[in-house]
């Protein structure tokens, strides 16, 4: 028991020096399954949680090949280069580490990689989306203690784990390539609205002109939207993540959002209200986890008479309820 809180001591205070191995280890501890490792992970979270919070989160969506990959190492290099340290976390909940994982392929983002002031992790792998994000939201607060200015977080475009990313950053940004309408089809409405900031990359050769009626039309189907917040209005950003072109429309567009939404007091309102949904969203997935656990066999033999008709869901339910309480 000594022995663990002197680890977590060991590692808080390497963390909020910046130490990078004592990050990438802490990250790992929050990741493990093991009962141990969970409990010192808890206990370091909450030992660096007074550390956390300054740095501004981005979320970063659309679809494969959109450009996510060079767009966030041009766009993290750019901010190195402004003198921010950036961390750059993903949330692919059907990564593997081995094969799928984006940010995990090694011949991606090579040159940031390599920058001293760029921490780049690949997704958790495996397990549900809940417990993908949940990893993710940790690995953030970990790299904030670590003094990270920027956290830069990538989504496969896939359905759930978009809103997963949207409900865990500050700002969330949509990738798009210059399809314009045509592409506009595939996107579905609910992630546009999701959107603070719409960027339409590889506005570069002959891509250009595309890129530019796609910007009219997606500012005209933006203005239909009813806004996120009062005090900002999500806007469309030209870009080519491959001429490092645009970047720093797009840094202008972050640092207004930010200001916008911490006059009033909106930024602390949004985090204190994902920090609490987070709860909840542990509250149910510990639950579910427990509950499972217990009586399995029970479980699956009720499963299998409600496929049969012999009972009704509902009573079924109760009566697995009623056993899990009682326990
Ligand atoms: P992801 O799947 O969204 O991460 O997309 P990638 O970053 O892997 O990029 C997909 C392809 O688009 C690659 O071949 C990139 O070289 C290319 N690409 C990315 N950004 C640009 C850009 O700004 N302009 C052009 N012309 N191509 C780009």
């Amino acid at each position: 028991k000594v022995r663990k809180a002197d680890t977590v001591t060991h590692l808080k205070d390497k963390i909020l020096n910046g130490e990078r191995r004592a990050l990438a280890k802490a990250i790992t501890l929050t990741e493990s399954t093991r009962a141990d490792h969970q409990a010192a992970a808890q206990a370091l979270l909450a030992d660096i949680l007074p550390h956390t919070g300054k740095s501004i989160r981005l979320g970063f969506t659309g679809t494969p090949g959109v450009g996510k990959s060079t767009f966030i190492e041009a766009f993290g290099l750019y901010l190195t280069g402004q003198g921010y340290k950036v961390a750059v976390l993903a949330v692919d909940p059907s990564s593997t580490r081995t094969g799928g994982s984006i940010l995990g392929d090694k011949t991606r983002m090579e040159l940031l990689s390599k920058d001293p002031n760029a921490y780049i992790r690949p997704s958790p792998s495996g397990g549900t989306l809940g417990g993908v994000a949940r990893r993710t939201r940790e690995a953030m607060l970990l790299c904030e203690a670590a003094g990270y200015d920027v956290v830069l977080i990538e989504t496969v475009g896939v359905g759930q784990s978009e809103i997963a990313v949207a409900d865990m950053v500050d700002m969330f940004l949509l990738m798009l390539s210059p399809g314009g309408g045509d592409d506009l089809q595939g996107i579905k409405r609910g992630i546009m609205e999701l959107a603070d900031l719409v960027i339409i990359n590889k506005a570069d050769g002959d891509l250009k002109a595309a890129a530019g009626r796609a910007a009219a039309d997606y500012k005209g189907a933006l203005h239909l939207m009813r806004p996120k917040y009062s005090g900002w209005t999500a806007g469309v950003v030209l870009a080519s993540a491959l001429k490092q072109q645009g970047l720093d429309k797009v840094w202008a567009q972050v640092q207004s959002f930010e200001a916008a939404l911490k006059e009033g007091g909106e930024l602390d309102r949004m985090r204190a209200e994902q920090a609490r949904a987070w709860m909840w969203s542990e509250i149910h997935d510990q639950m579910m986890d427990a509950f499972r656990d217990h009586l399995p066999t029970k479980l699956s033999q009720v499963e299998d008479a409600v496929k049969r008709g012999e009972i009704p869901p509902t009573a079924a339910a109760r009566e697995l309820l009623r056993d899990f309480l009682k326990k």
